[in-house]
């Protein structure tokens, strides 16, 4: 039988290097060689293994039906990275074996006639070597990279977070101190729960004392951070990080985004490694969008249907997800993730949860001697932090999908002082971004103290957190990134919050002089606009 291929291959005239690799694959059905001289072997004719045995591999996909090699078994590696599978090889050397092959070549009509009689199997047909090296049967000149699938490492015991190596909470938090203002015991909870989440990963085999998953659902007003947070965590901890919005989630079969896809985005993250997706984070956004919806007689595909279907994925399950797209189709490969150690982390603003607290509370505290004042809570900005499952459930959550969501984390409203600092402290801070640009002008820009504090009052205004500043600081300062370069003898600018507030224009002092005279163009500017 064995022998046969190898006759087959001859036929389609094998280069050395493949028959050397048709060679190692007998010997080592035969099983003499050692394990390790075929797995090297395997790795120099499959052309991905060339950066050194540490860089991880992709399984290798038939060309022809497009099942991996985890499912379809060896694979036969022709020139140009095209691998067949056993079946389809097998198909196909019984189809020729039935014609003159050289002759057929030799004849176009011939060929196109064998390819129309090959209906019975779909995607395949008879073609030139030279053609696949162009373009191949799907066009594509071979498989890209994105399309395939990075092996699983069936044999490494050893754990991906060496458990020594996973930093300590305090010191995890001590690094998101460096980018994330404010929000201490967010910070702290979140700290301990990925501590503890990546020890669990870590000592995966744990004796009768199974450690529960720490899921999170992260509460918090918009723009206070929770996605920042989040994106810094997964930064820090080197881990692949997929960031979904759980509005365009719907019930699989109904328009929008199928639940698994959020999967599919972390594997493209983990630049599809399925043993890196299954230590990734998941991040899904506006989680409070889906809750169950209320008064309506048709089916809820967009709310409690996500819930339920979310439940699975959280709690760990294994999901085939396509390879390199966003959805399946006959030719995507899958790929079977285990979301068993994947940290789903659920943030919100939940908005209408906070007239269900106060309402809570009110009762509360609004019968017998030590009734409070009835607006007590009214304008409390971070109501929110005494959120309860049970005000979760009455805003819409299922229970089920509580329960899987065990850290409950609220972030709080950021302070007029919260955003100065925000605006100056954080490592890649804003000011420190357009300081760094201006400075490549050997121009030294600063900020007064009471400019920042303007700035922080308009954005105050607007109610979006900190998203406004960046909006905020790129309006004024665009006609200084826009006049600075046009003056060499400019040595620094110092925004004040007359500047801010348009009163006037920002200080400016010339190369070796200690004056500060207007700029003149700016003034014109403000004139104009006037
Ligand atoms: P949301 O809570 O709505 O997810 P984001 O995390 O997207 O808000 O915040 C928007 C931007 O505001 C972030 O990219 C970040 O630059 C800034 N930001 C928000 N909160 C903080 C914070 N606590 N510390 C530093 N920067 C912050």
């Amino acid at each position: 039988m064995t022998d046969n291929r190898n006759d087959d291959l001859d036929f389609r005239e094998v280069t050395d290097d493949e028959a050397v690799d048709i060679e190692n694959r007998d010997t080592d059905s035969g099983s003499k060689e050692t394990n390790g001289g075929s797995d090297a072997d395997r790795k120099n004719t499959s052309g991905e293994g060339k950066g050194g045995d540490e860089q991880p591999q992709f399984e290798d996909v038939c060309f022809v039906c497009r099942r991996p090699e985890s499912k379809a078994g060896k694979m036969f590696h022709l020139p140009n990275n095209i691998c067949i599978c056993n079946d389809c090889m097998h198909r196909t050397m019984d189809a020729v074996s039935q014609f003159d092959y050289q002759n057929m070549l030799n004849n176009p009509g011939l060929l196109n006639e064998l390819n129309k009689n090959m209906g019975s199997f779909p995607g395949l047909g008879f073609m030139k070597m030279d053609d696949l090296g162009k373009g191949g049967m799907n066009n594509g000149g071979g498989i890209p990279n994105s399309q395939k699938i990075k092996k699983k490492s069936e044999s490494s015991t050893k754990p991906v977070f060496d458990i020594r190596n996973i930093p300590a909470p305090h010191k995890i938090k001590a690094k998101l101190d460096e980018y994330v203002i404010g929000q201490n015991k967010a910070k702290k909870v979140m700290s301990v729960a990925v501590y503890n989440h990546y020890k669990r990963v870590a000592t995966d085999t744990m004796d009768e004392i199974e450690i529960e998953k720490s899921n999170i659902l992260l509460l918090g007003p918009t723009g206070s951070g929770k996605t920042y947070l989040v994106k810094t965590l997964a930064r820090l901890l080197d881990v692949p990080l997929a960031i979904a919005d759980a509005t365009s989630l719907t019930e699989a079969g109904y328009i929008g985004d199928d639940i698994e896809s959020v999967v599919s985005k972390l594997l493209a993250a983990a630049g599809n490694d399925v043993e890196k997706t299954e230590h990734g984070i998941i991040f899904i956004d506006e989680i409070d969008k889906i809750a169950k919806k209320k008064n309506t007689t048709s089916r809820d595909v967009s709310g409690e249907s996500v819930q339920q279907g979310m439940l699975k994925l959280l709690e760990g399950s294994n999901v085939e997800v396509p390879v390199g797209a966003g959805s399946k189709n006959a030719m995507v490969p899958l790929a079977t993730v285990n979301t068993k150690n994947i940290l789903f982390i659920c943030g919100g603003a939940f908005p209408d949860l906070e007239e269900i607290i106060t309402q809570r509370l009110n009762k509360q505290t609004s019968i017998g001697f030590d009734a409070d004042l009835k607006d007590k809570y009214e304008d409390d900005p971070n109501i929110l932090s005494n959120v309860t499952i049970e005000d979760l459930k009455k805003f819409g959550m299922i229970p089920e999908f509580l329960g899987r969501l065990p850290i409950i984390c609220t972030l709080t409203a950021l302070t007029k002082q919260m955003l100065v600092q925000i605006l100056k402290e954080p490592k890649n801070a804003i000011l420190k971004q357009y300081q760094k640009l201006l400075a490549l002008d050997e121009v030294d820009l600063r900020f007064d103290d009471s400019a920042l504090e303007a700035i922080a009052d308009k954005a105050m205004e607007k109610e979006t957190g900190a998203r406004a500043l960046r909006a905020i600081i790129e309006e004024f300062m665009l006609d200084i990134m826009y006049e600075i370069p046009k003056d060499e003898n400019i040595g620094r600018v110092t925004i004040t919050r007359d500047y801010i507030e348009g009163k006037a224009s920002p200080l400016i002092e010339i190369r070796g002089e200690a004056v500060a005279p207007r700029l003149p163009q700016l003034d014109k500017d403000k004139d104009t606009e006037a």
